[in-house]
């Protein structure tokens, strides 16, 4: 089966600075991969590169099988590419309920509400709730179920774990653990080595724009004091 996600040799600029070298990734259906690094390394420029929203200089990007590396993101949301900004994307004035039914919804891959609601029940509870009234792991929360509800079946998620509770921490990983039994792929910025290494079967390291090592999550476990160390945490 062709990989949800695989990056060959990206490149990208800003200006005549280069904050993506040459970096090949891949993710498999149903597989979260983490992007870890220290600030600077070029996680953001990553993700927004993979979304369609930074012009990539050299390299392809390919979703399940078909190049996308020139498309606009409107396109490249419409083939299954659904993101999960770090400002999570929320409209203050709009219900729960609103949130989940506005969007564009693909039939065939979207998320029913029913299962939504059965995967969120808080969100089950709180639906006709202003966004502006949630806290920010609901907040969370909310924007990871509408891009399954649009029928992604590739996640780009950007630090889901920053600033929240630890048990919000932990129903963010309950949700992208079960996203992975439906197959969607999951491509996580993560500074979080410890919440990280919960969810994710492949991590990949980044430094100066270029990916120094790819490691299986039990590599992880075993070097975790190492890892930290070099990711200044
Ligand atoms: P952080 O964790 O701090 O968000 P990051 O790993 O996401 O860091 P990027 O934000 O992708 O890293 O930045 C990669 C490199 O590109 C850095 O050297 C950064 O200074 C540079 N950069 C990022 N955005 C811009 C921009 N708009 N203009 C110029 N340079 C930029």
């Amino acid at each position: 089966m062709a990989d949800a996600l695989q990056l060959r040799e990206v490149s990208a600029h800003y200006g005549p600075a280069r904050a993506l070298d040459s970096v090949s990734l891949r993710v498999a259906p149903g597989e979260v991969a983490t992007l870890v690094g220290r600030n600077g390394a070029g996680k953001t420029t990553l993700l927004r590169c993979v979304m369609g929203l930074h012009r990539t200089t050299t390299g392809r990007i390919a979703l399940a099988g078909r190049e996308i590396t020139g498309l606009a993101a409107h396109r490249r949301a419409r083939l299954g590419l659904g993101q999960v900004p770090d400002d999570r994307g929320i409209y203050h004035s709009l219900s729960v309920k609103e949130h989940l039914t506005l969007p564009h919804t693909d039939r065939g891959r979207g998320w029913s509400l029913e299962r939504i609601h059965d995967t969120f029940p808080l969100l089950a509870e709180r639906r006709r709730t202003p966004a502006a009234k949630l806290s920010g792991g609901e907040q969370q929360l909310l924007a990871l179920a509408r891009v399954l509800r649009m029928g992604s079946t590739v996640m780009l998620c950007d630090e889901p774990s920053e600033g929240l509770a630890p048990v919000m921490v932990q129903r963010v990983g309950e949700v992208l653990r079960e996203a992975k039994t439906h197959g969607v792929a999951v491509l996580l910025v993560e500074q979080n080595l410890r919440f990280a290494a919960t969810v994710a079967d492949r991590h990949y390291l980044l430094d100066r724009g270029r990916v120094v090592e790819s490691l299986d999550n039990s590599a992880v476990r075993d070097r975790e004091h190492e890892l930290l160390d070099r990711l200044g945490l």
